[in-house]
This record gives structure tokens, sequence and C-alpha cells, in this order.
């Protein structure tokens, strides 16, 4: 499967905005964006005028920037977003946010989406007792997290609870970090997603 391996500080310029691709980092002042605050390339500095579509288009790539996703497989979501009931774009934030992956990363077990995917696929984690190594995988209300018994005693794994325990999760997830356990308590809603995406404008694009 194609995957972007080039500087993931030159997606976070391109989009404008942080998109905390990088873990620590991203709070230091090595920052790219804190650096260089306009977008990559030869004629970064002078793009002024952007369409609709560029508008529409760039909301899709930044959605999927965050979330690490690559265009089929957001197509997919969308078109699941589609299928449900309520509103298209909230649909399509509570799905994205609903990845394992994601979850891992707002429990605070991962400094970033990318780091979380890996420990994911690494096979640390259980989700309702059985083994779950696809960063894909959707989480439901009730489900319960736990970090695999051999994880436990990873350093790295250590030292994620340990930071998770001091930092306090999104209203739908609980964690306790010395039992290194999680519970869904309940599904996001869209005031508790902290993507900043003009979700309606990629509902727009699609629509096309
Ligand atoms: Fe984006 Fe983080 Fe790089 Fe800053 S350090 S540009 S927020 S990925």
């Amino acid at each position: 499967m194609a995957k972007y391996t080039g500087s993931v500080c030159r997606l976070c310029r391109r989009e404008g905005l942080k998109l905390y691709l990088k873990g620590d980092r991203c709070f230091a002042p090595k920052c790219a964006i804190e650096r260089r605050a306009y977008p990559p390339g030869q004629h970064g500095q002078g793009r002024k005028k952007v369409s609709e579509y560029g508008l529409q288009l760039r909301e899709k790539q930044k959605a999927r920037r965050i979330y690490g996703i690559l265009e089929n497989q957001f197509r997919r979501y969308f078109e699941k977003a589609e299928r449900q009931p309520g509103v298209t774009g909230e649909n399509l934030l509570r799905l994205l946010e609903r990845r394992l992956d994601n979850v891992i990363y707002r429990l605070g077990l991962g400094s970033s989406r990318s780091e979380a995917r890996q420990l994911v696929r690494h096979g640390h984690f259980m989700v309702n007792g059985r083994k779950v190594n696809i960063p894909s995988y959707l989480i439901r209300v009730g489900d319960v997290i736990t970090v695999r018994e051999k994880s436990k005693e990873s350093p790295k794994l250590k030292e994620l609870l340990e930071r998770a325990g001091d930092r306090t999760p999104p209203a739908w997830l609980e964690l306790e970090a010395e039992q290194a356990t999680a519970r869904v308590v309940d599904l996001p809603t869209r005031d508790q997603i902290d993507a900043t995406v003009q979700e309606h404008l990629i509902v727009e694009l699609y629509s096309r």
C-alpha cells in the first residue's frame, strides 16, 4: 500500500496549521510551523488566491493528514458516514475518532497518532480481552481496552502509562492508568473532537 514517506512537518506547513504529527517536537520551538509559517516550495510565500474547490480540497487533505489516512480509505469512511443517520460530516469525524490508533492517542498512550498506530501494530493492546493489532479497528461503546500483560513490562509502555495517568482523556473515554485499562463510555460528540476541520467542506467536495 502506498505510504507517505516525506517530511510530515511539510504537511503542516502546506495546511498552514499544526497537525501535531511529531509528538513532543510539536510543542517545542523547533516546530517547523513556528519557524516557517508559510507553505513549502519555491512559490510557498507567493500563493494567495484559493478557489472554492481549493478550500474544500484542503479541508479534506487536512483531515486525511491529521488521522493519517490514505485517499481510498478516506473515501470509504465518507461513504460509510453518508449511509449513517445524522449529519454526514459529523459522522465522518466520529468514524475517524473511533479508530483504535486514534483512541490510543486520545488516551495519551502515544505522543502522536503515528506512534499510537505503531504500538497497535506491534500488538500491545487487547480489546475486550482479545489482541487487536489493526489500527483501523473501530471501537464501540462499552469496549474495554487493556495493555497486554507482556507489554506492561516494556519500558516504553510503562513510561507512556505514567504520562497518560497525569492527563485527562476526553469525556467519552475513561482511563485507569494503574490498571492499564480504558473504557469507551460514549461516542464522541462534535465538540469533543478537537480536529480543526470544517467537515461540511469535505461533504461539499465529495458531493460535486
Ligand atoms: Fe507539525 Fe509537529 Fe512538525 Fe510542528 S513539529 S510542523 S506541529 S508535525
